[in-house]
């Protein structure tokens, strides 16, 4: 296989070229989607192409082709080649081979098990009397990538990530309400779906999706929240990651999704959060969605701090942006989501780290006199510049006297990026904290998507301000 990638990489060199990289990308994918007692929808995909990409006289230049050929591969290096003026951050050749772990390989478990495990949920949740749909869907990635390039490297992956999601919706008089399960996507095959579980969740997804229907409206005011996991990881997706993507910060991305306020005089200094808040990087982190051995400059995968006790430490990077911010080595964040697409920087596994004292979720939330508990993801919006936000929660709940009392309807904490995180008093330990996989990180212009883990354990912020969504 890598024959052919090394030949555009020769050919590029000989036409003069500073750079060049050449990728083959096999992807194989399957989705299994049930409504109610059948199957609605299943589909399967297998794409095949290479991309070659060229440093030439300070530009760069990419083109692709799904024709791998001698012929194909010198027609592909001419079109690539352009003029401009890149810094590229040096690298050592690398020779790697990266397998994500997979016990049990989703391709070869039988279209009977997938849909057993979708419909004996969908069965469960529709049990309750006023959940009159259920559905859930299976989505299997197998991608296997061989990247060489003209300083030496050979590399290959070959990862398999799982995503799977349970929803009921609960029909009221005058309203519905929707209320899911995500299950864990991550880098992992099927093994990591257990069906207990999936009943267990399907029951709880279930009867709350009808609590929602008689749940109250959410009051306004200033309060005291509490996230779990899967909600603060949105957050931190969107307020953190996007906000910390180095490409973004030097106007790279305005033209499609804005820019970011985290501006470069304020590495090493600004006050991102309290002393509560470590957010790690860590494309090493197992199972990981965004942990695929190296990146598609060719750097391996690294663990850093982007915040630290509070204090903002440094972005996420690829090799042509490093020098941007004095820095010699590219953080290797640079990904692209096909073999037509050129990489970008993208939003690494970012995660809160868990308190360092032992605190339980229930002591958490003692000391809350009154405030509202936010559960799962939901409608969300945030500014061009990662400032100002919103989020909802999939299910949310008062809290009264340090208790979780009843299911509210409607609410949204709203809050600006460095206040909402330096009203961080308190997160769980490291018992309790949880990754949540966010699959459709759009980016780029044209658009791609990635994939990436966050997390974080159920944390606590102080006076946040909570809107409604809708006034019935
Ligand atoms: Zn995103």
């Amino acid at each position: 296989m890598f024959d052919l990638l090394n030949q555009a990489c020769d050919a590029a060199k000989k036409a003069g070229c500073q750079f060049a990289d050449a990728r083959y990308l096999a992807i194989r994918k399957q989705r299994v989607l049930s409504r109610d007692l059948a199957l609605a929808n299943c589909s399967e995909s297998d794409d095949r192409g290479f991309g070659v990409r060229v440093l030439y006289r300070g530009a760069w230049g990419f083109a692709s082709s799904p024709t791998y050929n001698a012929e194909e591969v010198a027609n592909v290096v001419a079109l690539a080649l352009r003029e401009g003026g890149v810094k590229w951050a040096p690298e050592e050749a690398l020779k790697l081979t990266f397998k994500s772990k997979c016990d049990q390989n989703p391709f070869n478990v039988s279209l009977e098990d997938k849909a057993d495990l979708l419909i004996a949920s969908n069965e469960v949740m529709l049990k309750n009397k006023s959940v009159k749909r259920a559905q859930g869907y299976l989505l299997f990635k197998k991608v296997q990538r061989w990247y060489v390039n003209t300083e030496g490297s050979e590399l290959h992956s070959d990862v398999t990530s799982s995503e799977s999601v349970i929803w009921a919706i609960a029909v009221g008089k005058d309203d519905f309400q929707e209320r899911n399960w995500q299950a864990p996507s991550s880098n992992q095959g099927f093994e990591s779906y257990k069906k207990e579980e999936f009943l267990v969740q399907a029951e709880r997804v279930g009867a709350q999706a009808e609590e929602k229907l008689s749940a109250k409206l959410s009051p306004e005011g200033e309060f005291d929240i509490v996230t779990d996991s899967e909600n603060l990881s949105l957050t931190i997706h969107e307020s953190v990651g996007h906000a910390t993507e180095l490409d973004r910060v030097m106007g790279y991305e305005v033209s499609m999704a804005g820019s970011s306020f985290v501006t470069r005089d304020k590495k090493g200094r600004f006050q991102y959060g309290s002393d509560k808040v470590t957010l790690m990087a860590d494309n090493t982190l197992e199972n990981g969605l965004a942990t695929q051995g190296f990146d598609d400059d060719g750097v391996p995968g690294q663990r850093w701090e982007i915040v630290k006790d509070g204090v903002f430490q440094s972005y996420g990077t690829g090799r042509e942006f490093a020098h941007y911010i004095g820095e010699e080595r590219s953080r290797g964040c640079s990904r692209a989501d096909h073999w037509s697409s050129i990489p970008i920087v993208r939003i690494p596994n970012l995660f809160l780290m868990p308190g360092k004292e032992p605190l339980s979720p229930d002591e958490l939330i003692d000391d809350v006199k009154y405030g509202l508990y936010f559960e799962g993801m939901d409608s969300f919006s945030i500014d061009q510049r990662r400032l100002n936000f919103q989020f909802g929660g999939n299910a949310v709940w008062e809290i009264k006297n340090g208790k979780k009392a009843g299911m509210l309807k409607a609410a949204l904490y709203q809050s600006c990026t460095p206040t909402f995180w330096n009203a961080c008093d308190a997160t769980c330990d490291e018992n309790y904290w949880q990754p949540h996989g966010v699959m459709q990180c759009g980016k780029g212009d044209p658009m791609q998507i990635a994939q990436m883990t966050h997390g974080a354990a159920p944390t606590r912020f102080r006076k946040i301000r909570i809107c409604r969504g809708r006034e019935s």
